[in-house]
């Protein structure tokens, strides 16, 4: 498969969640894998992360279960549904039987940090040597033909294979798309989500509250929805916090990019405005609101990506959200990257030595080949999961959260994916 001898060297730009879980399943003898991070991976956002049964499945086969348990796991065995007023009117089942996996909540530094020391772990456990993780290393450039990537000092790395895991406002994608760069950048969806989270205890005595909101073992996760607003709430750390996405239009951070200034997309929020979005809502839910500071409260504008003409270029693939970041509708974001860690793993499989540039080209081909049509999809199945939850003047829910459910989850690894699309 390559010229024999000589280390396979892999330099991940991105230390997320997508970077880190292809730094992991890319492990194997004979390969120097380098995690090229421009933060100091001191500040992983405060929020809750879903893993859907299609990445908790794949996580178990990486061998990651041991440093997943340290990151305080929740299982979470449904969504159940609430009309503005607060009534129950529909629920939706996860069992663990239907998907073979569990839908797993995690606080996500907690699941950043696990994947990290999964990374660098020399115990054995996992197959290869320790990945190295260089932090304060931000790249500004690539040259995808010949696999060099250039740090903000001016210093020039070169790998066999570089992987583009640089999140939604990559650099490697400007470098992969090359004249198209600019029709593919970050399109703003028109939604904006407030995040809280919480100390479990400061909820528990929302007067009014159903108990199936806060109850833990096994926890479900639970939204109230009227109109094009819609709060996705459930407990995570093992019960310890409580976490809410409320969805709301995007007014001032779409203004501002109107004017082309460069925000950062988040910004703080305000409890006031966020009571003021959600009323005419169930007062438990403004109660709930009320248990939170101004400063628990970020509001993100909502920005994803249309699909890539390409991912790939030369010695370089884009995965993650640098290449299909997607609405958090539908809570795939981070399960299709690690979908796309197993791809790449999957079709490298065997190749330990330094490989041709040729090899490398037909390995990457064989990955978006497996993983476009699908991510796209899944994409579009999140946007439509945007769409307002109740028709113009009803209170009555029509969005079903488990409309994709079938499409999103019953996946087993790429190279069974391809087999299940010969044969349609
Ligand atoms: C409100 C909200 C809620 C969400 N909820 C969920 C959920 O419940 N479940 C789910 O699966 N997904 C969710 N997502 C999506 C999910 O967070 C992402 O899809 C997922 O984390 C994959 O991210 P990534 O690693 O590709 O990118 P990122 O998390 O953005 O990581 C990119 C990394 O690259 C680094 N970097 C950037 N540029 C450079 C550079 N030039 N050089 C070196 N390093 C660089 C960054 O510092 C960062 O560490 C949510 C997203 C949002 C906005």
């Amino acid at each position: 498969m390559g010229s024999h001898g000589e280390q396979f060297k892999i330099i991940i730009v991105g230390g997320g969640i997508a970077g880190l879980a292809t730094a992991i399943a890319l492990r194997a003898p004979d390969r120097h894998i380098t995690v090229l991070e421009r933060s100091r991976m001191l500040h992983e956002v405060g929020a809750l992360i879903s893993l859907q049964p299609n990445a908790s499945k794949i996580v178990t086969k990486l061998g990651l279960d041991p440093f997943l348990a340290r990151a305080t796991p929740l299982v979470d065995r449904g969504f159940r549904i609430f009309d503005k007023e607060g009534n129950v009117v529909r629920e939706v089942p996860f069992d663990t039987a239907q998907f073979g996996a569990d839908r797993v909540l995690y606080h996500r530094q907690d699941l950043h940090a696990a994947l990290r020391d999964a990374a660098v772990s020399d115990s054995g456990v996992l197959p290869g040597a320790p990945v190295e993780i260089r932090t304060a290393a931000g790249v500004v450039d690539c040259k995808p033909e010949v696999g060099i990537v250039v740090l903000a000092d001016g210093t020039q790395l070169q790998a066999d294979l570089v992987v583009g895991a640089d999140g939604i406002k990559s650099v490697v994608r400007n470098s992969v798309l090359g004249d198209q760069a600019a029709q593919f950048s970050p399109i703003p969806t028109g939604l904006s989500a407030y995040r809280v989270l919480l100390p479990l205890s400061s909820i528990k005595n929302v007067p009014g509250l159903p108990p199936s909101v806060t109850v833990t073992d096994p926890a479900i996760t639970s939204m109230i929805m009227g109109g094009d607003r819609r709060v996705i709430m459930g407990p995570g750390r093992g019960g310890e916090l409580y976490g809410f996405v409320a969805l709301v239009p995007d007014t001032k951070a779409a203004d501002e990019d109107k004017k082309g200034e460069d925000t950062t997309w988040v910004r703080p929020g305000s409890k006031a405005e966020l009571k003021a979005a959600y009323a005419g809502f169930a007062p438990w839910l403004l109660d709930l609101f009320e248990a939170a500071s101004d400063d628990d409260i970020g509001l993100w504008q909502l920005r994803d990506l249309d699909p890539l003409p390409r991912w790939t270029r030369g010695r370089v693939i884009l995965i993650g959200d640098a290449a299909h970041a997607m609405l958090p509708t539908q809570g795939q974001g981070a399960s299709q990257s690690i979908e796309d860690a197993e791809a790449l793993a999957a079709f490298l499989d065997g190749v330990s030595s330094k490989p041709t540039t040729q090899v490398v080209e037909d390995v990457l081909q064989k990955v978006w080949d497996a993983r476009f049509t699908r991510v796209s999809l899944i994409q579009a199945y999140s946007r439509q999961q945007a769409k307002p939850a109740t028709e113009a003047g009803s209170n009555k829910v029509t969005l079903d959260p488990g409309q994709f459910l079938k499409y999103n989850c019953d996946y087993d690894g790429a190279v069974d994916w391809l087999r299940r699309q010969e044969k349609q």
